[in-house]
């Protein structure tokens, strides 16, 4: 393809520099021919005026010494001076041209020979002979006339002369040239006509997939709502996004991003009919537009089939890859008055089917508009509620399985809202992501859970570590470990005291800086702990270069052991993993006894869940916390 480009480059250089060197070359001998012709006009010309100057000179005086009004040594400087201007027309190569004129080279001869005839007697003229000088005159007298016409005419008809010598030689240049200028200009406009509509080509559709691209999606939305007007018919339109295809290109690399994308769009094209059309938007975006007999079943049907042949694992460089989509859709005109507005439609759905777990695609329905507006209003009274203290903390504990002792408490969200009530902190952590709020309410959560910490340490009660989670763009795009240590000194907290919870996804979002942000808060001295291991992506490889202290294995996991062995067998791999990387293992929503008895019987260290406490208020932990001084271990929930 490069190779391709560099020989039609090549070409297209030879071409022009063909075409330059034309343009040269034919300006230069048409210069030259100009500049070749103007000379011999002009000696020509000057040549031929002073000989019909000279013979008229010759016959006044020849008259006037006629007539005695002139003496003979006048006369004979006249006829001196007409032998010398015929002699040089005659003789001169400079006048060769004059000479080549029809009639020319006899009329000097002509001219010549009464010279030559009437020398002796110009010679012997007196003044007042009159009858003489009369003869003379008469034979010299019928030859002015056609001088004067070639002066005329080698003086006003310039091409005539020369035109038989020095044209045809220019003709051929001048001819060559021009046929040169015309292939050259004929190869650059047709190269220049290929090339664009190349360009155009390329211009429409996506590098990687050959898929068309979002401005030819755009074009082709805007034809097909004109046709969809005059036909009155409806149009389709889905919005697929890949999910996880971050972690995967993180993961494997971007050479496999890449051959997945390809390998995406090419199961796309295969499983859309011919009046579909599939476009890559951008990134892991990509958009289909269903033409023809649509309805929402139809589009619906081929959301679940697109989203059925991406569930078939793929080979990527030796690795099997599993990788699922979201899927928004929207039709025209029944939920937008324009394919542009339903396009924006399809993202919204797309956009909430990515957020429901479990949820492939899902149909457009202005109560998304509204939830999405309610999020906006949502991100501006959250700024106000971090501002204002209007959250709060609960704390949650976790025990160590085998004293039943609380061993640290997890810091846990909680908004009550004053209109909307209860906001679940997956979604305030959500809409502090997407508004730009990550910084501030992350700082908030380490803020009030160090000034917690602090306050029932002077309380004198039972040393407890302090666990905060942190959100993923504070991990990905804040300083992270700044704001720790500056919190820490802020409010006189042990390091030692504090655990920062990182998901196993979040560290995956960031591979290659992850190891380095984990490494600076241990430098602090705080705790680190993987939080919902074994629902992301990590390898083992990455796994080993992350200096945590604590694997906290996902409460699916946990839920449903009695009647899951796979996740039995599962939690044993991950207590028996964390052995070999000298790992303490937190097993998380242990609801039930025979939970606990399985977990503990497994070697895991700490359980947190319902069966122990839900997440509370810190009066309710000061209060476990208390009666755990006094001797009475948490075995219920309370
Ligand atoms: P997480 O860090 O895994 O926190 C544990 C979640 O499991 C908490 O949900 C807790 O209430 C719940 N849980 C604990 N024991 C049980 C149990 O036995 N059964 C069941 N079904 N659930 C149990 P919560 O408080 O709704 O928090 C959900 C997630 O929101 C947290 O998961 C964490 O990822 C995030 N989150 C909560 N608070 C914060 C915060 O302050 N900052 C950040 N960045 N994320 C937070
Ligand atoms: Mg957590
Ligand atoms: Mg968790």
């Amino acid at each position: 393809m490069r190779g391709q480009q560099g020989l039609r480059f090549g070409l297209l250089i030879v071409v022009v520099g063909v075409f330059a060197v034309s343009a040269v070359f034919s300006y230069l001998r048409h210069s030259e021919t100009s500049e070749s012709l103007a000379m011999v006009h002009k000696t020509s010309a000057w040549a031929v005026s002073e000989l019909d100057s000279e013979l008229l000179k010759f016959t006044q005086t020849l008259e006037l010494v006629g007539l005695g009004a002139r003496n003979q040594e006048q006369l004979i400087l006249r006829f001196d001076l007409l032998w010398a201007r015929l002699d040089i027309l005659q003789t001169g190569s400079e006048n060769l041209e004059v000479r080549n004129l029809a009639g020319a080279a006899e009329l000097f001869d002509q001219l010549m020979t009464l010279l030559q005839q009437h020398e002796a007697a110009v010679f012997a003229l007196q003044p007042g002979e009159r009858q003489q000088a009369k003869k003379i005159f008469n034979a010299f007298h019928p030859l002015q006339p056609p001088v004067r016409e070639l002066h005329v005419d080698s003086f006003y008809d310039p091409y005539q002369v020369g035109l038989d010598t020095e044209l045809p030689v220019n003709q051929v240049g001048f001819g060559l040239s021009m046929l040169g200028l015309l292939l050259s200009g004929t190869v650059l406009v047709l190269l220049v006509v290929r090339e664009s509509a190349r360009n155009r080509l390329q211009a429409l559709h996506d590098d990687l997939t050959g898929l068309p691209n979002r401005k030819y999606f755009n074009e082709l939305l805007r034809y097909s709502e004109i046709n969809a007007r005059y036909q009155q018919t409806r149009r389709g339109l889905l919005v697929i996004d890949l999910d996880n295809f971050k972690e995967i290109n993180d993961t494997l690399g971007h050479a496999a991003g890449d051959e997945l994308l390809i390998k995406v769009a090419e199961r796309f094209r295969k499983c859309v009919g011919p009046d579909v059309d599939v476009a890559r938007l951008g990134g892991d975006e990509f958009a289909v537009l269903v033409e023809g007999t649509v309805d929402n079943h139809r589009c619906v049907q081929l959301a679940q089939k697109l989203c059925d042949r991406l569930s078939h694992g793929m080979e990527i460089r030796g690795n099997q890859v599993f990788i699922a989509a979201s899927i928004g859709v929207s039709l025209y005109p029944d939920d937008a008055d324009t394919l542009d507005q339903a396009l924006i439609n399809a993202d919204i759905a797309m956009y909430l089917a990515k957020k429901d777990d479990g949820v492939s695609y899902r149909s457009y329905d202005p109560a998304m508009n509204a939830k999405l507006l309610r999020r906006r209003e949502l991100s501006e009274h959250l700024r106000q509620a971090i501002v204002t203290d209007q959250l709060s903390l609960n704390y949650q504990p976790l025990i160590r399985l085998a004293s039943r002792q609380v061993e640290s408490v997890e810091a846990l969200l909680r908004w009550h809202h004053p209109e909307y009530g209860y906001i679940p902190p997956l979604e305030v952590i959500s809409i502090a992501e997407q508004y730009d709020l990550a910084l501030e309410l992350n700082e908030w959560v380490i803020a009030s859970a160090c000034k917690q910490s602090v306050i029932w340490q002077s309380l004198g009660l039972p040393q407890i570590k302090m666990a905060v989670n942190i959100s993923p763009a504070m991990y990905a795009k804040h300083d992270l470990v700044g704001s720790v240590s500056r919190l820490l000194n802020k409010y006189g907290m042990d390091p030692e005291q504090l655990v920062i919870e990182v998901t196993e996804d979040t560290t995956m979002r960031d591979i290659e800086s992850s190891p380095g942000i984990l490494k600076g808060l241990r430098e602090l001295g705080v705790d680190l702990a993987l939080d919902d291991f074994g629902t992301g992506y990590s390898s083992l490889s990455h796994l080993k270069q992350l200096p945590v202290q604590k694997l906290k294995i996902d409460k699916s996991f946990v839920q449903d052991l009695d009647n899951e062995p796979r996740d039995l067998r599962f939690i044993r791999s991950i207590i028996g993993l964390a052995d070999s990387l000298e790992l303490e293992v937190v097993a998380e929503g242990v609801e039930q006894q025979h939970d606990f008895t399985d977990l503990d019987r497994e070697g895991c260290t700490f359980g947190q869940g319902y069966l122990f406490s839900r997440p509370r208020d810190a009066a309710a932990i000061e209060r476990i916390l208390r009666e755990q001084q006094l001797g009475q271990l948490l075995t219920h929930a309370g």
